[in-house]
């Protein structure tokens, strides 16, 4: 009796705080693609949209070269491994991918994981204790956050990409025996790039180690996409480096963390998620090793990717709308009232572009924002037509003139 009003209680709880999202507006629905990913997707509903929203910044997500990369590598290596790594979940393409990694983006070594939120969960803990300091970037992903709560270390944060609040940081953390200072090589809210030339020079000062979460950089960051260290000339500079393989490397999923070997041989005997967790699949690991030669032999697609970048950049700025200045293929188009994006984003819908609006407490309040995310796969064509719909939405809700 009292077991059946406990779970009747349960549910009803959850009802009503799923009702307070709705009211609030901060209850997430979830779009329904009956297509690939890409430039262009199909919604279940039939309607066909450019897709200004996903993280497939080089254009492989739903590419016929990764669907063929894995299947060749479905075929030579099977489905799956059933096993963690350590018992007998390790395959040839498992260490060719992590050779191949660690040669990219200029490390020693390189741990796979089944996600970068895992990479970053399991990082902290089997490297740093009591003894030791971590200094965070306020805004650093969640999955960071996680991490660093799992870990015994002293904490500190220092305020979004504020050197002179770091620097006060790693002072407060000066007699601990080891300090990491931990940011996102580029933020993803508003496309922020860290600053990791200025971040290694205070390290330097203060004896402090550098880690980086690469997952909106590698691939597409830097001269030969390498990312933030080789954008900001830190190559070498960098101790640690995480990232994923589900956003520009191919969208699949998986993550990885790079450095010093002793670090990784470290991760491979304790990191939790790294030893309770199954293995890559092996489609995954062959058609991420094949994005890699990829990008080894050309820099086609990052090239392309940041003329897309600056040709949408330029000319929706032109429009008259207020877009966050920088670089970076995100591009946070401003409308600073909730209302006003939920409505922006909706019209944009009806006119055949995907994008999303985000509001408090995903932003600050009273910031507002479509976030537009650039893809090499976009053509021109696409591009132009997205921005003629911006002009037409953003007129009509009188964003511009
Ligand atoms: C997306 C993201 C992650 C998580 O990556 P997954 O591989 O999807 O788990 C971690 N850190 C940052 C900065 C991200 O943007």
């Amino acid at each position: 009796m009292s077991h059946t009003t406990s779970r009747t209680n349960f549910i009803h709880g959850l009802a009503s705080n799923l009702d307070n999202l709705r009211e609030q507006g901060l209850y997430k629905p979830e779009r329904v693609i009956a297509s690939r990913q890409g430039s262009e997707v199909t919604c279940d509903d039939g309607r066909k949209l450019i897709n200004l929203c996903a993280n497939n910044y080089l254009g492989l997500s739903g590419d016929e070269s990764m669907v063929q990369a894995s299947i060749a590598a479905t075929e030579q290596y099977g489905y799956g491994l059933s096993s963690v790594r350590f018992i007998c979940g390790t395959q040839t393409v498992h260490k060719q991918l992590e050779t191949a990694l660690s040669a990219f983006l200029g490390t020693e070594d390189c741990i796979l994981y089944a996600a970068a939120f895992d990479a970053n969960g399991g990082v902290f803990e089997p490297l740093f204790d009591e003894n030791d300091a971590i200094i965070s970037d306020a805004l650093n992903h969640a999955s960071i956050i996680d991490g660093i709560r799992l870990c015994k270390a002293a904490r500190f944060r220092y305020a979004h990409n504020d050197m002179a609040d770091l620097e006060k940081q790693l002072i407060a953390a000066a007699d601990k025996r080891h300090r990491i200072i931990v940011t996102d090589g580029v933020f993803s809210m508003d496309g922020t790039i860290a600053q990791l030339d200025k971040i290694c020079d205070l390290a330097d000062k203060y004896d402090a180690l550098v880690m980086i979460d690469e997952c909106h950089a590698s691939g597409f960051m830097g001269a030969t996409g390498r990312g933030t260290h080789e954008h900001h000339n830190v190559l070498g500079r960098i101790d640690i480096i995480t990232g994923t393989l589900g956003k520009a490397l191919g969208g699949a999923m998986g993550g990885f963390t790079a450095a010093r070997k002793e670090v990784i041989d470290t991760l491979r005997q304790k990191s939790r998620p790294y030893l309770f967790s199954n293995t890559l699949a092996p489609s995954i690991a062959g058609a991420s090793l094949s994005v890699l030669e990829r990008l080894s032999n050309s820099t086609e697609l990052r090239d392309r990717l940041h003329a897309n970048t600056t040709h949408f950049r330029r000319e929706i700025e032109a429009l008259g709308f207020t877009i966050k200045p920088g670089t970076h293929p995100v591009v946070p188009v401003m409308l600073f009232d909730a209302p006003v994006a939920q409505k922006f984003a909706a019209r944009l819908y009806e006119l055949g572009v995907l994008v999303t609006g985000f509001f408090y407490p995903v932003v600050p309040m009273g910031q507002a924002r479509v976030r537009v995310q650039l893809s090499a796969a976009h053509t021109t064509d696409q591009l132009n037509t997205a921005l003629a719909a911006f002009a037409q939405a953003g007129r009509e809700l009188n964003i511009i003139k």
